[in-house]
């Protein structure tokens, strides 16, 4: 069972890395509800259960923002430990003057993009929904002693497909099609639903995000470009095949209509004869 979830992580992990340039060290945005789960369940020292659950060759570095130690703060006594211990992480910088919420100051973090590819652990059912709306953000949580990923949700696998139909000829309208049957979910979910314009801008955006993953990825899928050239028979030169197609009907056509001549002549001949004697 072990096993298998492992190796099922671990696709996870490829999968990112593949479709949205995800290289080591991985970096893990940590929220408080994910630092609390973390000391409830002793799944201590964090970095090396994160490590195992990434299959990663290191330590993965760990943050917070100064919006998620300062709501840590906010939940007092409860929360201390947790607070203790995220004051200890490394801060991704957020843009936020006065403190926002722990859920905003990650979306923010992320954008639309996930431009610093952020693992984001949390335990917060709501801004997992809202993060796997967002192409290239893959999302870990706990359950009880063990730790999760989340496997790449249907518009994220969407996505990914997008870049690699894109890499075959595809037109960015017809992208934008196909964007709207991925986005469906989104657009019904997200809180400015009614807002028309803003649907049609965060899809837009959606589009270059797509556009803009799969010029990066340095990473490109090996693909066969063609049958095998040592299996393969020679090519016969096309204009010969074509000129002696041209002549077999028409040399076949005129051998049959002297044959058809000739059989009349025999038959009339024959009849000659029966006349005659
Ligand atoms: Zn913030």
């Amino acid at each position: 069972m072990r096993v298998k979830r492992r190796s099922k992580h671990r696709k996870v992990v490829k999968f990112y890395a593949t479709c949205f340039g995800f290289r080591e060290p991985y970096k893990v945005l940590v929220d408080g509800t994910f630092v609390h789960h973390l000391l409830q369940n002793r799944l201590l020292p964090a970095d090396d259960a994160l490590q195992a659950l990434l299959s990663a060759s290191r330590n993965p570095p760990l943050f917070t923002s100064k919006c998620v130690v300062a709501e840590l703060r906010r939940l007092g006594k409860s929360h201390a430990d947790a607070f203790d211990a995220a004051s200890l992480l490394a801060t991704a910088r957020c843009e936020h003057d006065k403190v926002v919420n722990a859920v905003d100051c990650i979306l923010s973090l992320i954008g639309e993009k996930n431009p610093e590819h952020f693992f984001v652990a949390t335990q917060d059912a709501d801004l997992r929904a809202k993060l796997r709306e967002v192409p290239g953000v893959p999302v870990i949580y706990g359950l009880k002693s063990s730790l999760f990923i989340e496997q790449p949700s249907v518009q994220q696998r969407k996505f990914a497909q997008l870049d690699e139909e894109k890499r075959l000829h595809m037109g960015k309208s017809e992208y934008q099609k196909l964007l709207n049957v991925a986005s469906e979910g989104k657009t019904a979910a997200s809180e400015n639903a009614s807002d028309d314009d803003k649907n049609k801008r965060s899809i837009g955006s959606l589009v270059e995000n797509a556009l803009g993953v799969a010029e990066k990825s340095k990473f490109k899928r090996k693909r066969p470009k063609g049958p095998n050239p040592l299996s393969c028979k020679k090519k016969k030169p096309k204009p010969q095949l074509r000129a002696s197609q041209n002549q077999v009907p028409k040399a076949e056509g005129e051998a049959k209509r002297k044959r058809v001549r000739k059989r009349e002549r025999s038959h009339k001949n024959s009849k000659q004869i029966e006349t005659v004697s």
